[in-house]
């Protein structure tokens, strides 16, 4: 089993958030005619855009696919595919977006709404306006930004709703949702789940000698303690303020012991330095376990843990209690 990288895994980078400076886009150009895919990519590459060119709509949607550009240009009439089915087949793939841009000698209306309702964000009719066709490739490439930035942001929101957002572990919500789905597999299975509680010994000190933000980076750093010493079938989470938790689903309880008594120990050796100056901090914990509780109830393993850790902390701190 593999140390736990969940927290990278998952992460999703402030940069993505950000504005970055936009790289130059690019678009792809399908026309079977060659002169006017050679004069539609001239008048684009003119603007500075990149132009990767097709002659046919089988190319077409297969290069999309492939090189993913920020637009598509494409002619109503090709060989292979025509400009419909270019749509449809692009539009039909929600896994990205691109805009189309329906290129057409044609003036009947019919086949104008039948591409638009295919998928199609705009069209033009050939021979067109230089100066109408790059605002209307502007148009796309708006389209386009303003999708990506809502995917990211709904991704970031996706993340955050699982993940507290200061440690990057689970947050209590996705903690209790994954409880849920593992006591009743632990139970249908009737295999063994165990819990671990910790609870950071006298961390109001830190933040009362340090202040709040050094806090929050003490809080990370054991947080990334904690991910780093499990392997990747636990499920660490916050708990709620310095406490964490982890599930350990269908291990020995001596083994959860065991491992939970090594990361109290790296706590302890730990070095932190605060305002220059080195100290330490410790970490008590109590574990519970679905087979000597003789229960699948989520409350009652919980409560146990935690009557569990209160020992710990009341007969010392820096040691773990187990049932
Ligand atoms: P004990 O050994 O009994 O657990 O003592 P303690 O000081 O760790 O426990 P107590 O419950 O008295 O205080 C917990 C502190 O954790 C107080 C609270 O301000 C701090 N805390 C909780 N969440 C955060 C956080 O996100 N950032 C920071 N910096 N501090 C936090
Ligand atoms: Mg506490
Ligand atoms: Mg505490």
């Amino acid at each position: 089993m593999t140390k736990s990288g969940s927290r990278e895994r998952n992460k999703i980078s402030d940069e993505q958030i950000n504005h970055e400076p936009l790289p130059v886009p690019t678009i792809l150009v399908a026309d079977d005619s060659p002169t006017a895919l050679k004069m539609t990519s001239a008048v684009l590459s003119r603007e500075g855009y990149h132009v990767i060119q097709v002659r046919d709509g089988e190319q077409a949607v297969i290069e999309t696919f492939r090189q993913k550009p920020s637009a598509v240009v494409v002619d109503l009439k090709m060989p292979k595919k025509d400009g419909f089915e270019v749509c449809a087949e692009i539009k039909r793939n929600t896994s990205i977006y691109v805009p189309l841009l329906l290129l057409t000698a044609r003036e009947d209306v019919e086949s104008l709404v039948k591409g638009l309702d295919l998928g199609a964000d705009d069209y033009i009719i050939k021979p067109f306006n230089e100066m109408e066709f790059i605002a209307r490739i502007r148009v796309m490439l708006r389209l386009k930004r303003l999708n990506d930035e809502l995917m990211t942001a709904n991704r970031r929101l996706k993340y955050l709703s699982t993940h507290d957002e200061l440690t990057d572990l689970y947050n209590h919500r996705y903690f209790i949702a994954i409880f849920d789905k593992l006591i009743r597999e632990t139970m249908e299975n009737e295999t063994n789940l165990c819990l671990a509680l910790f609870d950071i010994d006298h961390f109001k000190q830190v933040n009362d000698t340090y202040g709040h933000l050094e806090g929050d980076r003490v809080l990370k750093l054991i947080a990334q303690l904690l991910t780093d010493s499990f392997t990747s079938d636990t499920v660490i989470a916050r708990y709620g303020g310095e406490e964490f938790v982890g599930l350990f689903p269908n291990r020995a309880l001596s083994f959860v012991v065991e491992a939970c008594q090594n990361v109290i120990d790296d706590c302890a050796k730990m070095i932190f330095v605060s305002e220059g100056k080195e100290h330490h901090l410790s970490m008590s914990a109590g574990i519970s376990c679905t087979s000597v509780l003789n229960s699948y109830r989520a409350n009652e393993l919980i409560q146990s843990a935690d009557k569990l850790l209160y020992q710990s902390k009341n007969s010392g701190r820096n040691k773990l209690t187990s049932i």
